[in-house]
């Protein structure tokens, strides 16, 4: 089979609209079922898509903190300045993050004040420039999921193993399942269900997302991101409501496994360790963050590196923690679209590819549902 021709079927217009019926046929007669996807790749194909024009009124789809860009607080987008402002720092990132507002400057502006920040493809690219460059200290900025994490794993394994001393990371990474539990307990979201993150669960399997059912009687789906899986996961996810069962299921077959990675887990535990971290618009959430371990604390970026970054303050009228929330659509935020654009971004929802501001923006029609306002 071509590989155009595996992606076409599935993006099979008939097909989705076959599904469209049978969500339909599903949901008759239940109350609205209010169901989050949380993760930014979902959120961006399900306004590409135009997925949520497909489905019935009493399905709404409200869109969750997985983009990992937007949930990284303003804190640690100052402290990121305020390494990049000193002389011998450079400082290593994925591209998104440049243009993230911090309090009073964006990593883009440092750099136009001829800071050293380079955006990478990789981790190991700035192990790379940190051995390019022995007389300066090299941070790289480890935001992202459990899809990210293993592979600044590596880099840290790598820098140790071939003593590249000066190569640090500031580790904001977060773990999905906690989160997934502070949305739980939000009422003011009334969720029935989550569409669970492909990426993320290719690494961590279905067992992290069972106490979801078991204990909260929440309905989870691990769907690809295709516009057909997204749909087939939605159509999972109405038949568990409809028939009044709450299970962790599996859409995404063809990549995700029950055990998940054994290989990127092991790499995960042999460098990170769980620690509390501060989500945006979540706030402090216990177990959420990934620390680096003592073995490695050579390479851990704040401990090495003294900085004082600026009283951190957010922009009065950004809304972005009530989107990261569900509890606004990205159009009840008075400043979407006017005074905050892609090109001109306030908050962290309108820079990443991965926000649903951004993806409201590009794809969304105007009477879209997804949020508790919305
Ligand atoms: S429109 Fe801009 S300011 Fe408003 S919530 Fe979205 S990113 Fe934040």
């Amino acid at each position: 089979m071509s590989g155009v021709k595996f992606v076409e079927e599935f993006r099979d217009g008939a097909i989705a609209r076959g599904l469209a019926r049978r969500i339909a046929e599903v949901a008759r007669g239940l109350p609205e079922v209010r169901l989050m996807e949380v993760c930014g790749t979902h959120t961006m194909a399900i306004y590409r898509n135009g997925i949520r024009q497909l489905l019935p009124e009493n399905i709404v789809l409200i869109s969750g903190p997985g983009c990992p860009v937007c949930v990284t607080p303003n804190d640690y987008i100052d402290r990121a300045i305020a390494f990049a402002r000193r002389p011998d720092v450079t400082v290593c990132t994925f591209g998104d993050m440049v243009r993230v507002p911090g309090s009073s400057s964006s990593l883009e502006l440092e750099k136009s004040r001829r800071a050293d920040v380079r955006v990478v493809y990789s981790p190991l690219d700035a192990v790379e420039v940190a051995v390019q460059n022995p007389g300066r200290k090299v941070v790289f900025l480890g935001v992202g999921f459990e899809t990210t994490a293993p592979t600044v794993a590596a880099a840290i394994e790598l820098a140790a193993a071939k003593g590249v001393d000066n190569f640090f990371v500031s580790s904001a990474h977060k773990v999905m399942p906690p989160a997934l539990a502070a949305l739980t307990a939000d009422a003011r979201l009334g969720l029935k269900g989550f569409i669970l993150p492909a990426h993320v669960s290719a690494i961590i399997g279905v067992v992290p997302y069972q106490f979801l059912a078991a204990k909260h009687g929440m309905a989870g789906v691990i769907a690809g991101f295709e516009p057909l899986d997204i749909l087939q996961g939605i159509l999972m996810l109405v038949e568990q409501v409809a028939e009044g069962r709450a299970a962790i299921e599996v859409q995404y077959t063809r990549v995700v496994r029950e055990e998940g990675n054994p290989r990127a887990l092991a790499l995960l535990e042999r460098v990170f360790q769980p620690c509390d971290a501060e989500w945006r618009g979540l706030g402090m959430i216990a177990g959420s963050g990934l620390a680096i371990r003592a073995e490695y604390a050579a390479h851990q970026a704040e401990a090495n590196i003294i900085v004082e970054p600026e009283q951190t303050v957010v922009h009065p009228s950004c809304r972005c923690g009530e989107v990261l929330r569900g509890l606004l659509h990205p159009r009840e935020c008075p400043l979407f679209g006017t005074v905050c654009t892609p090109e001109t971004p306030v908050g962290a929802c309108m820079v990443s590819t991965e926000g649903t501001c951004a993806a409201c923006y590009k794809y969304g029609a105007p009477a879209e549902e997804g949020s508790v306002g919305g």
